[in-house]
């Protein structure tokens, strides 16, 4: 019986509103650890293949070469294919990534190297905070093993995770001081350490279903969250 006013309550949420950066996914093939070797230059009709930095340019002429769209985020971040990501080699790859293909070098350069800088600038953003938080990073690498997480699905979610979500919310909604929002927060805080440490399992174990139901219950906190954030934005 509460299934139908949980429902309704949650397409008033909105729960497609779900803070996941990153939804733009790069095609993923077979051919992601070759790149781009067999291409040519667009500049100056030289083989491709690893050059300097990392194969985004070219060996002979050194310009830019355009984005690889085989070439999957843990391929360009250089990261292992795995929920398990270091974040400061995250980091420090997005940095190295940034200083090589930032449009600002490319002022002085031809028109197609500045297209080039700005697509490959937005792909290795993208790449970064797909990677970043677990949440995203998760979805991504489920999409990668071919699953991926329908909208609207709250009627597979069991009532009694809907109904917790529910009293949260509800508690967050009649929350007057900063204190209780506070408590509401590291409750959820600790919802989400939990299943981030669950999903991290399930991928090692290649669950990639109970991966699938978990990070559908991180979508939902995630909701909660952005909800908190609104919350504590001082409405004067
Ligand atoms: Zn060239």
């Amino acid at each position: 019986m509460w299934g139908g006013r949980v429902q309704v309550l949650f397409r008033l949420w909105g729960l497609r509103s779900a803070g996941v950066p990153g939804r733009r996914l790069l095609s993923c093939s077979a051919a992601s650890e070759k790149g781009s070797s067999s291409l040519r230059c667009w500049n100056c009709g030289g083989p491709g293949g690893p050059g300097p930095g990392d194969g985004f340019f070219c060996q002979q002429c050194r310009a830019l070469q355009p984005p690889d769209p085989t070439r999957d985020y843990f391929s360009l971040m250089d990261c292992n294919r795995s929920f398990r990501v270091d974040t400061t080699k995250l980091q420090n790859r997005f940095q190295q990534l940034q200083r090589l293909v930032h449009p600002d070098f490319f002022s002085q350069r031809s028109q197609t190297e500045k297209d080039f800088s700005e697509k490959h600038s937005t792909i290795v953003n993208d790449a970064y905070k797909t990677l970043l938080a677990p949440l995203s990073r998760g979805l991504y690498l489920l999409k990668l093993h071919g699953v991926e997480i329908p909208e609207g699905t709250d009627s597979e979610m069991d009532s009694q995770f809907l109904m917790e979500i529910m009293e949260i919310n509800e508690k967050l909604a009649e929350a007057q001081s900063e204190a209780a929002v506070k408590e509401i927060e590291s409750t959820v805080q600790a919802k989400q350490k939990e299943c981030t440490d669950n999903v991290s399992r399930a991928f090692e174990q290649d669950d990639f279903e109970k991966a699938k139901e978990i990070l559908t219950k991180m979508k939902y906190f995630s909701n909660v969250e952005e909800k908190i954030k609104l919350k504590k934005i001082p409405s004067n």
